[in-house]
């Protein structure tokens, strides 16, 4: 009984990989078309001044949004556009789309995209920043680009050589979840960035976490004495935003200012001056 039992379970294991296994080859031919039929779309989440509560900039996210399977979160799509080298396509209209929207803001702030660690190794990212600005009429001060830490690994010298470039046009550059991935400090000084964005698991613990509010503390301190800007992801509560702005964080973003919003709706809290959440 025991090995029917078993071979009832492996050949149940055996359908739904097989389910699997379809489901992402139909995203992956799927994802082919979305650019051209409109289906990708940009959500933009602000991110907040702690101390004044001000919008400093916002955040390009990207969305698929599919006919029939609705909204593909991009944790499932960004990797298939990686392996299938869709990712530079997207990566492209997204920066182009994000400058476009930035530049009829009614506040002059950023706008920060996120960029694969196979777009940077591919070295096209410095002329695609450029092609996008240059599209829109929008300055290289309010353009950021937000890297993750598996971008480095290899330490590859055309990456090095992506930073500068983008760094001598006066593009700024986040390093992105940081403390999640194999980033070492000698990192932080090593490249040029300008902003380090703490990642959300640290944010979850405080305040009532000892070992997150050390770890928090150092990495603000640390952060400090190379000359980057903080910005705490993923703030839910206000105990957080308190316990942020006292160890001296400088920004934050997450749910208690504001979701990701449609351009539209960013247009009209910056006009306001107000965020959905706080206002
Ligand atoms: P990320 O760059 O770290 O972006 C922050 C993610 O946290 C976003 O998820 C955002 O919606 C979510 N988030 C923000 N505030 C909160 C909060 O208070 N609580 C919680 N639970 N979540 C919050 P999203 O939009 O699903 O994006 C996930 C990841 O996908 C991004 O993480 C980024 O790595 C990647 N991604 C998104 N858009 C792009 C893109 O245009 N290009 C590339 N290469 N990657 C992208
Ligand atoms: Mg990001
Ligand atoms: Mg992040
Ligand atoms: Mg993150």
């Amino acid at each position: 009984a025991a090995q029917k039992q078993g071979r009832r379970r492996i050949a149940h294991f055996e359908a739904s990989m097989e389910a699997a296994l379809v489901r992402r080859l139909m995203l992956e031919s799927e994802l082919n078309a979305a650019l051209d039929r409109g289906e990708i779309e940009v959500a933009y989440q602000p991110q907040v001044d702690l101390a004044t509560g001000a919008v400093t900039a916002a955040e390009a996210l990207m969305r698929w949004r599919h006919p029939t399977l609705g909204a593909v979160p991009p944790g499932v799509f960004i990797p298939i556009a990686e392996e299938t080298g869709l990712i530079h396509q997207l990566t492209a209209w997204v920066m182009k789309r994000a400058a476009l929207d930035a530049v009829a803001w009614p506040q002059p702030i950023p706008v920060a995209v996120n960029v694969s660690a196979l777009d940077l190794q591919s070295g096209d990212v410095p002329s695609m920043a450029v092609a996008a600005l240059e599209a829109a009429g929008l300055p290289a001060s309010r353009f950021e680009l937000e890297v993750t830490e598996s971008a480095f690994v290899g330490a590859d010298p055309v990456v090095s050589e992506a930073f500068a470039r983008l760094r001598a046009r006066g593009i700024a550059l986040a390093l992105d979840d940081y403390g999640t991935g194999y980033a070492s400090l000698g990192y932080l000084h090593r490249f040029p960035f300008t902003t380090l964005k703490i990642d959300k698991s640290f944010v979850d613990g405080v305040p009532d976490d000892a070992d997150a509010m050390a770890i928090l503390q150092s990495v603000v301190v640390l952060a400090r004495g190379l000359g980057l800007r903080t910005v705490a992801e993923g703030v839910e509560l206000p105990e957080q935003r308190a316990a942020l702005a006292a160890l001296g964080c400088d920004i934050g973003q997450g749910y208690l200012f504001a979701a990701p919003v449609d351009n539209c709706t960013l247009h009209r809290m910056l006009a306001e001056e107000r965020l959905a959440a706080t206002g």
